[in-house]
């Protein structure tokens, strides 16, 4: 999901009018004449990033969460796909050219992937073994318990989708200038943004009086569905996880929107995910992954925080940032989407889209 401000908006529906025509028609005519392997990324690098693969036991029904994951024989054909026209970096190579600026391979690219569903465990890393490419996995504080729930935003989509939350919401801060929530995505969405003002453990008692409310109509239970869709890795599924030579970062304690956190619940959600993840992992956690990644949901206090955290970079969820020189704690990465056609997913790895966007907005 990307929810966006204003200029995100504008920016969004002029790409809307012209992305089917890239998709479906110029992005698959300029990879088969291989041109697209003649462009080089921008920085002479990519970062693709990923939230997991579709489990087995899982169907997809809500369209609206489930396109962040990819099916699993379309990340098999574009693990081979970088394979076959980059080269794919290790994660250490990656920190390496950034601390001390070690020189890249020409075309290289790094595979991330955010969240920490059991799935990236379960069906991601048997591929990525097979396949004997590494990546760098975000997770946040909750796998560093034995019984990490699921993403709290996803749940609430769950509840809502159940019941209406009535007079649930008052209880939450107002969000400043909002404006009326039309479609079911965009009042949830709104829910989200307000319940992430909270503190944690504020939020967590609010979610606790949400699953009371919606108790007996909640349509999400594990017997129904998937939990290796929705349920988060546990502190010994990590470690599995690291152990299979996977790089571990951070995502944050409780993947909140951080920019309507206030600055100390920022900076606390940022340094102690750094901190918990390293103590439960006995290694050093360099790198950070900003929730949801756009420039609706953090900037440049964020930027600073992670850099205050003692990270070595920091990453978003979007392929272009302000304009400016590069900053090692706003890097952006290529969003893989379900629908992602492999000559799109080619064309964003050149920049050919991100250069395209630029032009749009
Ligand atoms: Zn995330």
């Amino acid at each position: 999901m990307k929810p966006g401000g204003r200029c995100d908006a504008i920016l969004l529906s002029s790409m809307r009018l012209v992305s089917p025509f890239l998709k479906h028609a110029v992005y698959p005519a300029l990879q088969q004449i291989g041109w697209l392997d003649h462009i080089m990324p921008p920085c002479g690098y990519a970062v693709v990033n990923y939230h997991g693969v579709v489990p087995s036991d899982h169907s997809v029904a809500e369209v609206f969460l489930d396109g962040n994951l990819v099916q699993p024989e379309m990340f098999r054909r574009q693990l081979q796909f970088l394979k076959a026209h980059y080269h794919v970096i290790d994660p250490e190579d990656f920190r390496a050219w950034i601390e001390r600026g070690k020189q890249l391979p020409p075309r290289a690219v790094l595979i991330t992937c955010d969240d920490g569903l059991l799935n990236t465990l379960t069906d991601m890393l048997p591929m990525l073994k097979s396949e004997n490419v590494p990546c760098l996995f975000f997770v946040t504080g909750a796998s560093c318990s034995d019984q990490p729930g699921m993403l709290w935003y996803e749940e609430l989509y769950d509840l809502m989708r159940a019941r209406p939350l009535d007079g649930l919401g008052l209880q939450l801060p107002a969000e400043e200038a909002a404006e009326p929530s039309h479609s079911f995505q965009a009042q949830w969405w709104s829910v989200v943004r307000r319940a992430s003002r909270l503190d944690a453990g504020a939020r967590t008692d609010w979610m606790d009086r949400a699953r009371s409310h919606c108790d007996g109509t909640n349509v999400f239970r594990h017997e129904i569905h998937s939990e290796k869709r929705w349920r988060l890795m546990n502190i010994a599924e990590l470690k599995k996880l690291a152990e299979a030579g996977m790089t571990i970062g951070a995502h944050t304690l409780s993947h909140p929107v951080l920019s309507l956190c206030n600055v100390e619940e920022a900076r606390h959600e940022i340094q102690e995910s750094k901190n918990e993840l390293e103590r439960a992992l006995g290694r050093q956690v360099w790198a950070f992954a900003y929730p949801f990644g756009n420039s609706s949901t953090m900037g440049e206090r964020e930027v600073a925080l992670a850099q205050e955290a003692g990270f070595t970079c920091a990453f978003l969820n979007v392929e272009h940032w302000r304009a400016g020189p590069a900053n090692p704690f706003a890097l952006p990465r290529i969003h893989v989407a379900t629908d992602t056609t492999l000559p799109e997913f080619a064309a964003h790895l050149s920049g050919l889209h991100a250069r395209l966007q630029r032009a749009v907005s």
